[in-house]
């Protein structure tokens, strides 16, 4: 069920319109309405996207116990780390099994435009 290359552009402007309305709403209060390293997340999966031209097929190494995407040193897997917990407990997966592990974990999509909070 591979997507094509319209509905990967679709997403990756999905996610760019929702990197920017987040940044925005928090520049206007006193305190980030929106988690930072979530949109941290956001910018790494549009840099995948950007640089692979094929959502379905992106891998990407997630934190086993908080399931960020921010890895340090990914290139090598010894010394990898996750950037928000310092945990070493890495997976590698495909973008779309790993957003539903963001699902099941955080009861919502990663990406939910439709959202209006
Ligand atoms: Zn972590």
């Amino acid at each position: 069920m591979g997507k094509n290359l319209e509905d990967m552009m679709k997403t990756l402007q999905q996610i760019i319109n929702e990197i920017e309305r987040r940044e925005n709403l928090n520049k206007l209060g006193p305190f980030p309405q929106y988690n930072r390293e979530v949109i941290e997340d956001f910018k790494i999966i549009k840099e995948m996207i950007s640089q692979k031209k094929d959502y379905d097929n992106v891998p990407v190494t997630y934190c086993k116990t908080c399931l960020s995407l921010k890895v340090k040193n990914i290139e090598n897997p010894n010394v990898a780390y996750c950037v928000d917990c310092g945990n070493t407990d890495l997976e590698e997966t495909h973008i779309l099994d790993w957003e539903k592990l963001y699902e099941a974990e955080y009861g919502e999509k990663f990406l939910n435009t439709n959202k209006d909070d």
